[in-house]
Order: structure tokens, then C-alpha cells, then sequence
């Protein structure tokens, strides 16, 4: 075995001096995790997860907001290596994924080598010594590898709005909810109408005075039809493993086939866009409101989004749709590009992360320096997703061109993490001390990524969605193909397209 360091579990963290470990990950998500229980089970080589926050759980510690749910059914949206017979629900309600990854990283044993509370401020890629130096707030640390799966959802975006600072009330985005707030008799402004908004609208209309909803664009909604599991269904799903593995896979399935309609496939697109307007004709019979609550864009290229009462929400009679943005605060009155406004005591911005430019970026130098936000200049991109040129002994996960528009994020993350296993696995037994992809494996990866993202809804669906570089308009965030085939072409390590150099004896500590 090549590796020179030792694992940590035992040892109380001390910040000073520097801590080391084969393999530095930053975040404790579904990527995070994913990759350190696989690395726990693995034994092979040391590694640490530094985690800003106090917790595991990533999205869904952070997301507490009212309504909060996954979209995806559970039995998929889980680890493969790790079933809950238990889920509640169809889809579950985000606490319950929450406790989820907090078992899993328990039981798995991953916890003692978690630095909660502690934020990477710079990761440098050090040429001597051929490792990563990751500084944080509590010191320090250094890698062979490095893992940034921070997230691309972890950064809220709250706009600038002219006139902000004069706001008398509360404003706070959706994922830094204040429980302690009460909101009952409130007149409440919401901004944004994705997924989030989706969610909330319904529950913040059960306890608000007023509310109004800042619309830019509307949302394509679909019946969520969430059910409870029946005790005995929970039952076969712990007793018989059959059970809940053929539910998984026909959930799989399920999402696979309504890719079609992101490919904009006729007749996928005429099925889901039936379903669609005739849900929205039956839950709101006014024909003026319908109008303003229909997309302008074909479906998909947004989120497709699922509710069973964010249509009637706006059939009550303190709640206004307020189809412009919000342009400017004046005092405790909220004005749309419109003209329009309204008094309020609260603003809750449901506005979305920093997805497509991750602030992440902005901390990570590669060789002779080289920030990784540079590299991405037009836009973020890797080998396979996970590697990058100019950044050896890297693997991103949950990155560019890793989310699915239709299925499970942690389907994807495990491809991902299997990759990585498999990168390590090969670079200990060939003794390799870098690893680095070539700049030509990546551009031709990405050229091949390009090409199949032409033609489908994100890029001509006639939106502007989360999902493009906000600088080329370049669609960075999405696979737009199959998920099956994101297994297939991901989960695997691939030497050919890197340039690895034998271990060097390390003088220079
Ligand atoms: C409200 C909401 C609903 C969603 N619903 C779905 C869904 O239905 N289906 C689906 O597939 N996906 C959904 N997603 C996407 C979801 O983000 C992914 O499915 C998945 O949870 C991402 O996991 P991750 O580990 O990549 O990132 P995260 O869960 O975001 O974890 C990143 C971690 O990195 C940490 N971190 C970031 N920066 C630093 C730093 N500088 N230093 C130290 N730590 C840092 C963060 O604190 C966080 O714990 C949803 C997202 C949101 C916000």
C-alpha cells in the first residue's frame, strides 16, 4: 500500500497542527457522505469529511422550510447500499431524508472522521509535496486527494432589490427558515415560484394574514398524489428485500421514461402536456387567473413541478398572484416591475442557490495557481463529470453536468462515488503519486456532453433556467440524456485518459 498516512478515528481533532488524511472531502451531503461510507467500508485509505455546518445531512438539514418534500419517491431517492424499509411515505418529507443521512452516516461509522463547523476558505493543489492544502477556519488540513462535493443547491441566492435596506420586517431566504418566527396573522410576501415556492405557497397561506406571490415566470405543475405506506407494506419491505429492490427499479424505470419529453419526443411532450393543462383547468376555474398561472415556455425546461393545492392556494381570498418581479421596498411596501404594491411584515426570498456558478470555485487553485472559476470561465465542466485538467488528484462530485432533471440525484452521486473508488483503487496499485486528467479527455468529454444537450428542452425549450451558465448560456449543470446511461458511462475509471506519475519519495516534510 502507497499510502503515508494514518487513519484519525481515534484521535481527538485538534485543529493545530495540521490534520492529514489520504482523502480530503468538503461537504456532508448525499456526494459527501456517499463517498466516505464507501471509503469507511473500504478501509484502504484515511480520509475526513470538513463540514461548515453542525451536522450532517447537507439540502435537507438546511431546507426546514413549511411543506418541505422530496419530489423524487424515496425508495429511489436513498442509497442503494443502504434501503430504509421504513419511509413514511411515497415521497418523504425533507426531515425524514435528514434522518435518514444522519443513521446512515451513524451506523456506517463515518462520524468521528467529520470536522463539523468547519468552512474551507482556500484549497490549493501543492506541487512539492503533491498534495492538497485545504485552509479552514479551525486551521489547516492536508490531502493526497480532494473531494469538493459541496453542492451545487448550498448557497442561497438572495437578488439585490433596490430599497432593501428599508425594510421594517423580516426577510430571510427559504433555507434559512426561522422557526422561531411566528407568521399567523402575518402578511407575508413570497418571491419565486420553483420549487420551493411550490411547496411553501399552500402552507403560508394557512397561517397568513395576506400573502402575495412574485411571479416571474409560472411553474408546469403536476398532482403530487402522495400517499402514506401501510404498516403492512413497511412490513414486506423489511421482510422480503425483493419487495422494496423491484419497487426501486420500477420507480427507476418510471422516471426514465418521461426523459421523452426533455427530449422533446411529440408524443411525450403532447401525454405530460395534457396532464398538465387539464390539472390546471380543473383547479382554477378562473379564466384570467388560469392565463397567469401558464407558462410561456415548454415544459421541462424548468423543473417539472408536483402539488396537489399550489393551484387552489390562489382561489383563496387573501391571496394575490403578483405577476411581475419584485422591483423595489419601500419601507414594509413590497412594489412589482408592475407598479403594483402591497404592505407586508415579512419577505421570504424562495429564490434559489448559486447553482450554476458555485461559490466553491472561487477557493480552488489548481496547478501554478489556477482558480478553478477561471477554468470555468464559459461555464463549469469535467471529465466523466469529475475530473478537470490543471486540478490532479481531484474528483468533484455533484458538480457540472451531474443533476437529472426527471430522477434521483443520489442515482447519479453513486456512479460518481464508484468512479472515484475505482480511481483510487488503481492509483494505489500502480504506486501513482498524481493523477491527472488530459486536457484533451476532458474537452472531448465535454464537446460529446454539448452535443447531446443540443435539441432537448433546456437548451430550446424557451426559458432561462437555473440549469445555464448565466455568462455562454451553455447548459453545465444537466446530463441531458438517460440516467441509465450516466451509470454506464460514469461509474467506471478510465487510466487511458489520464496522465499519472509514479510515487515519489516525500522529502520535503
Ligand atoms: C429544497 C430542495 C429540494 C430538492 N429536491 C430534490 C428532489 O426531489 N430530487 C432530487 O434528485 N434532488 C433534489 N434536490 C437537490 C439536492 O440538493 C440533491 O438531491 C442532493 O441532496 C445534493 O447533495 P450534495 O451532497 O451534492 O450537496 P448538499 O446536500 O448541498 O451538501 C453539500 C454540503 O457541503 C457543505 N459545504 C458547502 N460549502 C462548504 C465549505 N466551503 N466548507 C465546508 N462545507 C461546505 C454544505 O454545508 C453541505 O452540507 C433538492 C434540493 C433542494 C434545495
Amino acid at each position: 500500500m502507497s499510502t503515508t498516512f494514518t487513519r484519525h478515528a481515534d484521535r481527538p481533532f485538534t485543529a493545530d497542527p495540521v490534520e492529514e488524511a489520504d482523502v480530503i472531502i468538503v461537504g456532508s451531503g448525499f456526494a459527501g457522505l456517499g463517498l466516505a461510507m464507501q471509503l469507511e467500508r473500504d478501509q484502504n485509505q484515511s480520509y475526513l469529511v470538513l463540514e461548515r455546518a453542525d451536522d450532517v445531512g447537507g439540502t435537507w438539514r438546511d431546507n426546514t422550510y413549511p411543506g418541505v418534500y422530496c419530489d423524487v419517491p424515496s425508495h429511489l431517492y436513498s442509497y442503494s447500499f443502504r434501503p430504509n424499509p421504513d419511509w413514511s411515505m411515497v415521497r418523504s418529507p425533507g426531515h425524514e431524508i435528514y434522518e435518514y443521512l444522519q443513521t446512515a452516516a451513524r451506523e456506517e461509522g463515518v462520524l468521528p472522521q467529520v470536522r463539523f463547523g468547519t468552512t474551507v476558505l482556500d484549497a490549493a493543489w501543492d506541487e512539492v509535496s503533491a498534495t492538497w492544502l485545504v485552509t479552514t477556519n479551525k486551521g489547516t488540513f492536508r490531502g493526497r486527494f480532494f473531494v469538493p462535493a459541496m453542492g451545487l443547491l448550498s448557497d442561497s441566492k438572495v437578488p439585490e432589490i433596490p430599497g432593501m435596506e428599508t425594510f421594517g420586517g423580516e426577510l430571510f431566504h427559504s433555507a434559512a427558515w426561522d422557526h422561531d418566527l411566528p407568521l399567523t396573522g402575518k402578511r407575508v410576501a413570497i418571491i419565486g415560484t420553483g420549487a420551493t415556492a411550490i411547496q411553501l405557497v399552500p402552507e403560508l397561506a394557512e397561517v397568513a394574514a395576506e400573502l402575495v406571490v412574485f411571479q416571474r415566470s409560472a411553474a408546469h405543475v403536476l398532482p403530487r398524489r402522495n400517499r402514506a405506506y401501510t404498516p403492512a407494506e413497511r412490513r414486506m419491505f423489511a421482510r422480503v428485500p425483493e419487495s422494496r429492490q423491484g419497487l426501486r427499479s420500477a420507480m427507476f424505470w418510471f422516471t426514465e421514461s418521461t426523459f421523452g419529453e426533455r427530449r422533446r419526443l411529440p408524443q411525450s411532450v403532447a401525454q405530460v402536456k395534457a396532464a398538465v393543462d387539464s390539472f390546471r383547468e380543473a383547479e382554477v376555474p378562473d379564466q384570467a387567473l388560469r392565463a397567469a398561472l401558464t407558462p410561456d415556455y415548454e415544459i421541462g425546461c424548468k423543473r417539472l413541478l408536483y402539488s396537489d393545492d399550489y393551484y387552489a392556494t390562489f382561489g383563496r381570498d387573501h391571496v394575490s398572484l403578483e405577476t411581475s418581479a419584485l422591483a423595489r421596498i419601500e419601507g414594509n411596501t413590497v412594489i412589482g416591475a408592475s407598479g403594483n404594491a402591497y404592505e407586508v411584515d415579512v419577505i421570504v426570498m424562495a429564490t434559489g442557490f448559486a447553482a450554476a456558478r458555485p461559490p466553491f470555485a472561487n477557493i480552488i487553485r489548481g496547478r501554478e495557481g489556477v482558480l478553478l472559476a477561471d477554468h470555468w470561465a464559459t461555464g463549469m465542466e469535467a471529465y466523466q463529470t469529475i475530473t478537470v485538467s490543471s486540478f490532479p488528484n481531484m474528483f468533484l462530485l455533484s458538480a457540472p453536468s451531474a443533476a437529472t432533471g426527471h430522477t434521483s440525484a443520489v442515482y447519479t452521486i453513486e456512479a460518481q462515488v464508484q468512479n472515484v473508488m475505482e480511481a483510487l483503487d488503481w492509483v494505489r496499485a500502480n504506486d501513482c503519486a498524481v493523477l491527472e486528467v488530459r486536457a484533451d479527455a476532458e474537452a472531448e468529454f465535454v464537446d460529446g456532453v454539448d452535443r447531446r444537450g443540443q435539441g432537448t428542452v433546456w437548451t430550446e425549450g424557451g426559458c432561462n433556467s437555473w440549469y445555464l451558465d448565466p455568462g455562454s448560456g451553455k447548459l453545465t449543470l444537466i446530463w441531458p440524456d438517460l440516467a441509465y446511461r450516466f451509470a454506464d458511462e460514469i461509474s467506471h475509471f478510465t487510466p487511458a485518459a489520464y496522465v499519472a506519475t509514479p510515487h515519489r519519495p516525500r522529502t520535503d516534510r
